[in-house]
């Protein structure tokens, strides 16, 4: 069993970045390489900025390489929360722009020519208790009536067509959500930024920010100190002790995901017809797909911990358990990798950008970055090009996790993980 993401194995292989000398100057300098950081890169460049872009590790080797590759419709927190606290308008300028996101990673796939099997699979929303589809009722018409966005209702009867399990009640069908292949998109996307001009320094973190009395920022990494006008944080999950006030606005939650072995065109069909994306209504729920040769992909919470390899390996084993439960006919298939990483959580569980103390920033995109990572790196872009308002997220603030003394380390998790678990139980 491999114990790497499947999307970065079975992607070209990346090109060394690391070693490079750091200039002494750039106009932006970008801290992190994941979607966000790449995006970012690849958008200001394209508008004529010097862009340097320091990545500790390699590129995509933080949340970016190792998700579920989905690129979903929906708000996070769901509308009736959005309209509950922002009212209607603004509800719907948030629902609106997670919408474009995906539109936006569809056009940069085409402008670009990366290819990386980005299509319009459609999201599964199933129900894991009755009242989880009575509620999927009310969404549907709300989407309909009040978001332009016209989803399906799949009664359980209809959803013997979309999947093969009885597991759940009914289910919501988004058909705009789409699939990709992230390890090709990760790759094609700082290839990208490359073509444009930014510069990507691999295994070079950044170390600590001096702000200049003129403006701009000194910005110290591990190879060398480098001036910019401008500095864009963009480590989420993975944010160090090089920049505290993030840590302090972050709940890093592991998230874990197995593929099995290739399991044959017919067998895989037979799981999911129509090769949708499929996620369940539970608290601590499950995300579930086909790869492109045939496997299935099945990620979850699993456990409330960290990913390292070994804890990797347990959640591994949960999932394996799980899996089997909903899918019995797959007693036996052989698990081919495992393996987790870090989601970035916001204390209100919606994403943040703006700029703290002339620091560019876009992070806490609680388990849906792979559209929103990319769509704020253009965001930002045009933010730092004097734009302001291109910020979809402006206005929202971006909340203290009101622990005491919290600094980064959510000790607090498996306690509210073993609460959601029971209310997940209890059928
Ligand atoms: C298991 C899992 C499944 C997921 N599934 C989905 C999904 O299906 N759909 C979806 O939309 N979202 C999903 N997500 C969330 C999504 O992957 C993230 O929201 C998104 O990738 C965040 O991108 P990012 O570029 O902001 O951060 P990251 O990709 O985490 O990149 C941050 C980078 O910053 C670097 N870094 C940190 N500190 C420094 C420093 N001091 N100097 C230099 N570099 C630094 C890190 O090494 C890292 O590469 C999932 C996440 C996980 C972990």
């Amino acid at each position: 069993m491999k114990q790497i993401p499947y999307w970065l194995d079975t992607a070209p292989a990346l090109p060394d970045r690391s070693g490079k000398e750091l200039p002494d100057e750039a106009d932006v300098v970008v801290i992190g390489g994941g979607l966000t950081g790449l995006s970012t890169a690849y958008h200001a460049a394209r508008k004529g900025a010097r862009v340097v872009l320091v990545e500790k590790d390699k590129v995509g080797s933080g949340a970016s390489g190792r998700n579920g590759s989905m690129c979903t419709q929906g708000l996070t927190i769901g509308v009736g929360e959005a309209r509950k606290r922002y009212g209607q308008e603004r509800a719907r300028e948030l629902y609106d722009s997670f919408r474009e996101a995906v539109d936006v990673v569809e056009e940069l796939t085409h402008t670009e020519k990366i290819d990386c099997d980005f299509n319009r699979a459609g999201r599964l929303g199933v129900a894991y208790k009755p009242q989880h589809f009575e509620s999927m009722k009310a969404t549907q018409r709300d989407l309909a009536d009040n978001f332009d966005h016209e989803t399906h209702l799949l009664t359980r009867g209809d959803l013997k067509s979309e999947l093969g399990s009885d597991y759940y009640h009914g289910a919501l069908l988004d058909p705009l959500s789409a699939a990709l292949h992230v390890g090709k998109y990760v790759h094609g996307l700082a290839e990208a930024a490359e073509r444009a001009g930014a510069a990507i320094h691999e295994r070079n973190a950044a170390t600590g920010l001096t702000r200049l009395p003129g403006g701009g920022f000194l910005v110290e990494t591990l190879h060398g100190t480098i001036r910019a006008q401008q500095v864009m944080a963009a480590t989420d999950a993975y944010t160090d002790k090089a920049l505290p006030w993030f840590r302090k606005r972050l709940i890093n939650v592991g998230s874990f995901i197995i593929v099995t072995e290739p399991l044959g065109e017919a067998r895989a069909k037979a799981l999911i017809p129509n090769g949708r994306l499929v996620v369940d209504s539970k608290n601590i729920g499950h995300y579930v797909r086909l790869t492109p040769d045939n496997r299935l992909a099945f990620g979850g919470r699993a456990r409330f911990a960290p990913s390292d390899p070994a804890s990797d390996v347990k959640s591994g084993d949960i999932l394996k358990r799980e899996m089997t439960e909903i899918f019995p006919q797959l007693a036996g298939v052989r698990v081919d990798y495992v393996w987790g990483g870090m989601v970035g959580f916001s204390w209100d569980r919606l994403p943040h950008a703006g700029e703290e103390n002339g620091l560019y920033y876009s992070m806490g995109y609680c388990g849906h970055g792979v559209q929103m990572a990319t769509y704020m790196g253009r965001a930002v872009a045009e933010m730092m090009d004097g734009k302001p308002e291109a910020n979809p997220l402006r206005g929202l603030g971006f909340p203290k996790v009101p622990v005491p003394f919290y600094n980064g380390t959510p000790w607090f998790l498996p306690f509210g993980g073993a609460y959601y678990k029971v209310k997940d139980r209890l059928r």
